[in-house]
């Protein structure tokens, strides 16, 4: 709502700024100095308009929520710009983390249904090949199938009919037909669209710069405004230790860069998500240095988008010649028709890494009404659907649909930032 002032017998008057929420709770700024900060009060702050922090208030909202979500740019503007887009099941490991991606994968055709939109959400289905020694991919896919995973293998007859351009030297690979592919950015929108229609804040360009503990609660600080709720939500993504040392704690995310080589539209030559089985390993590890690996899928529009490289280097958004040069001569040896495509565009985005790979959603074990949903590297989409829903039922106190205890905070409660 706009200032209002006028004159009355030569007195400049102003009347304080008064906004009306959802819910009916006012918000008042007055205008005599400054330094005066406007006062909006909620059950629950989300910091982040990523495809993290959209879940989160999807699953806040079906709670009844009052939820305010804060970005400092504009929705979608920080990693989930940058990513692909898959639901991949295919390539975790046994344990917490494929738990939390075999639930999520689900949700998030749950969440399609609820908000009215597909997001171009396929399950096109994944496939690994194995471009020597079959053994490791063998035993990892049995591995999976005992926990849920739909893995079937394929020799290179049935390759061949599933991937008619793949190399005819690739000779054995593990079919995934669960591993689903959505869009991301329009994902994140549609979701918050949804959310602000049944009542939700959003506050884009607006920068958090300090989280405070309150006697009932947090009061999350921007440049002229103070958010006061009995909850927030860190849903930084790659920033969420900034914003943990923001609110006086500490979380130990860091950046980790991937480029995607993006081609001009070409005829569909590329049906799954084709990727080499040591890129199970590449995500899995702790390396700082570069890794890449084959990722190759094909997109509506024709496009066809290839990774995957990953190293820590900071936030350095400078383009690379070798990466780049690497994952195009990787993937037209796997796509050999790929060799007369031209490159429409390079772009390198900043996945949210955590030291063992694994997402970190729980309360902060410093500060009260802190809580955490962040970290989850190169499977964020992926995960975003389980994550909201799980952070959502700690917060309001039901019981949560998986154990958390893999996922909290506080294991790194003893772990510096390296
Ligand atoms: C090349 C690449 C490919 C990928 N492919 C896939 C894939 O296929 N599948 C998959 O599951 N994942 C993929 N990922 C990973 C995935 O993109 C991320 O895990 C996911 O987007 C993280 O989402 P998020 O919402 O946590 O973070 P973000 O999307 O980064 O959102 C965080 C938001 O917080 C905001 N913010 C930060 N600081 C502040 C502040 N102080 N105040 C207010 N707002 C703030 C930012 O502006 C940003 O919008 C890929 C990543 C990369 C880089």
């Amino acid at each position: 709502m706009s200032h209002k002032s006028g004159e009355q017998a030569g007195v400049t008057f102003s009347l304080p700024q008064v906004e009306i929420g959802p819910s009916g709770r006012l918000s008042c700024m007055t205008q005599d100095s400054a330094s005066a900060q406007r006062e909006v009060g909620s059950d629950l702050i989300i910091i982040g308009a990523g495809i993290v922090g959209a879940m989160c208030a999807h699953y806040a909202i079906n709670s009844g929520l009052r939820t305010i979500v804060i970005d400092r740019n504009a929705v979608a503007s920080g990693t989930t710009g940058a990513g692909e887009g898959n639901i991949m099941v295919s390539d975790k490991t046994p344990g917490p983390e494929l738990d939390l991606a075999l639930i999520s994968r689900e949700l998030w055709f749950e969440v399609g249904a609820r908000v009215g939109d597909t997001f171009e959400l396929v399950a096109k289905g994944g496939i690994s090949v194995a471009r020597n020694n079959p053994q490791p991919l063998r035993g990892l896919a049995q591995s999976q199938t005992l926990v849920g995973v739909d893995a079937r293998e394929v020799d290179a007859n049935a390759l061949s009919k599933l991937e008619p351009f793949i190399s005819p030297e690739i000779k054995y690979g593990v079919h995934y037909p669960q591993d689903a592919q959505c869009q991301p950015m329009l994902a994140a929108a549609r979701i918050l669209q949804d959310f602000q229609r049944r009542g939700g804040q959003l506050r884009s360009h607006q920068e958090v710069i300090s989280i405070e503990e309150t006697s009932d609660g947090v009061a999350v600080k921007t440049v002229d405004t103070v958010f006061r709720a009995s909850h927030v939500i860190n849903a930084a993504g790659t920033w969420a230790g900034e914003i943990a040392k923001r609110a006086g704690s500490d979380l130990p995310i860091m950046p980790r860069r991937g480029f995607i080589l993006v081609t001009a539209p070409l005829p569909p030559y590329v049906f799954h998500k084709v990727y080499d089985s040591d890129y199970v390993d590449n995500v899995a590890s702790s390396d700082a240095d570069l890794q890449t690996s084959t990722v190759i899928e094909g997109t509506k529009s024709g496009t066809i988008l290839i990774g995957a490289s990953r190293e820590r280097v900071g936030y350095d958004k400078s383009m690379s010649v070798p990466v780049i040069k690497k994952l195009a001569r990787q993937a037209t040896s796997l796509f050999p028709v790929l060799r007369d495509a031209q490159l429409l565009r390079v772009y390198n985005g900043f996945r949210p890494y955590s030291p063992d790979h694994l997402p970190v959603i729980g309360p902060d074990s410093r500060i009260k009404g802190l809580y955490h949903c962040a970290g989850h590297e190169g499977a964020g989409i992926g995960l975003s659907a389980a994550s909201g829903k799980l952070i959502s039922e700690m917060i309001t106190g039901v019981k949560t649909f998986v154990d958390a205890t893999p996922f909290s905070p506080a294991r790194f409660q003893n772990l510096l930032v390296s």
